[in-house]
């Protein structure tokens, strides 16, 4: 019988946690082996709400599920973690600038990622989804001195999976029988979903499509498919998000045979300055990920990546005094 495996979850009663927490109990995140033990972080005003999901879970009588730990204390919510999904974070204010909601949003990063280092198992595994993610996860990081840089990442799966069913639509396939799609960037609407290498069965599909479909509709469309489902629903792709979130650590965890992209700590691959936290193109084996290298970038690819890369600078620079 396998240990159990800690996963921790902040915001964890929140609209993604309520839609993440069920399915990492049942086995969709380390697989159907796998016991696990949940340990939910919320602020104080949500432990009743936190305890409610505590009580549902218990409901459902996962097999797996051997423990939950409910807590406002990140240092009880961290404790000896294996995994940790930062799910939390506060959502930008009515009229409130991005910059401020980035400086906001940092502050609660520096304690989670002295937490985590300070609790949780040397070897945890951090996936943010809380946004901005990826400057979130270049904040944890820098206070989570003890733990690996790499272990730190941040969620752009989300935009990888819209492009993959935004292809398979276009092309009347599905998205099995996509391969080598990539995001590169920030989590937001600069991302660039890149198609350049992208093949449905095994053909490479870049030189069948309109160049101004990709432009203009591709891009835009997976770039602002958050918003169009706010529209829609009245309120945020939190399913959609949950699932991203554990096809992320599942791959991480259980290696993938595609592509998939992660925010990773840019080791300077394509020119990405060391360090920021960007999404790139990865392959997964044995609880290790690594960039794919050696491919061309078009002119329009390096202008794509030019601009979100840039973004990602200004919202570091935004942090910089927490990163000192
Ligand atoms: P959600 O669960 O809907 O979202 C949580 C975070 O995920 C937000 O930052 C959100 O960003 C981000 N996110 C990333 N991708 C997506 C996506 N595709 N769709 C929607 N969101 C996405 O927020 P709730 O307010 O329902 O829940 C958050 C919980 O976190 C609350 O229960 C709150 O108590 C808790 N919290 C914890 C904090 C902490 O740990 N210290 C701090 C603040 C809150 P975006 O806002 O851009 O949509």
């Amino acid at each position: 019988h396998k240990a159990p495996v800690r996963v921790a979850v902040t915001g964890a009663a929140g609209n993604i946690g309520y839609a993440l927490v069920f399915r990492i109990a049942s086995g969709e995140l380390l697989g159907k082996d796998q016991p696990v033990i949940l340990q939910l972080i919320e602020l104080p005003h949500a432990q009743n709400a936190l305890k409610g999901v505590a009580m549902e879970l218990n409901d459902c009588a996962f097999p797996l599920l051997r423990d939950i730990v409910t807590t406002d204390s990140q240092s009880v919510g961290f404790k000896n973690a294996d995994y940790a999904l930062l799910v939390g974070s506060k959502p930008r204010g009515k009229g409130q600038e991005r910059a401020d909601l980035i400086k906001d949003n940092g502050k609660i990063f520096v304690d989670t990622g002295k937490a985590i280092n300070d609790n949780a198992s040397r070897d945890c595994k951090v996936l943010v989804v809380g946004n901005p993610a990826n400057t979130n996860c270049l904040i944890a990081a820098h206070y989570a001195k003890d733990i690996p840089k790499e272990n730190f990442t941040a969620m752009t799966r989300l935009d990888h999976d819209r492009a993959l069913y935004q292809l398979a639509s276009k092309t009347g396939s599905q998205v099995t029988d996509i391969k080598k799609l990539c995001i590169w960037g920030n989590h937001s609407p600069t991302m660039y979903p890149d198609l350049t290498n992208t093949t449905v069965h095994n053909k490479l599909i870049a030189p069948t499509l309109d160049h101004a479909w990709i432009d203009t509709f591709f891009n835009p469309k997976v770039g602002k498919r958050g918003a169009e489902i706010i529209d829609a629903r009245g309120s945020s792709s939190a399913a959609s998000a949950a699932n991203a979130a554990i096809n992320h650590v599942r791959d991480w965890a259980l290696g993938s045979e595609d592509w998939i992209s992660m925010g990773v700590p840019s080791d300077g691959s394509y020119n990405v300055p060391k360090g920021l936290i960007f999404s790139f193109p990865v392959t997964t084996k044995n609880g290790k990920y690594s960039i794919v290298q050696g491919l061309k970038i078009s002119e329009y690819s390096q202008k794509k990546i030019d601009i979100t890369t840039k973004e990602l600078l200004e919202e570091r620079a935004c942090v910089e005094n927490l990163l000192k």
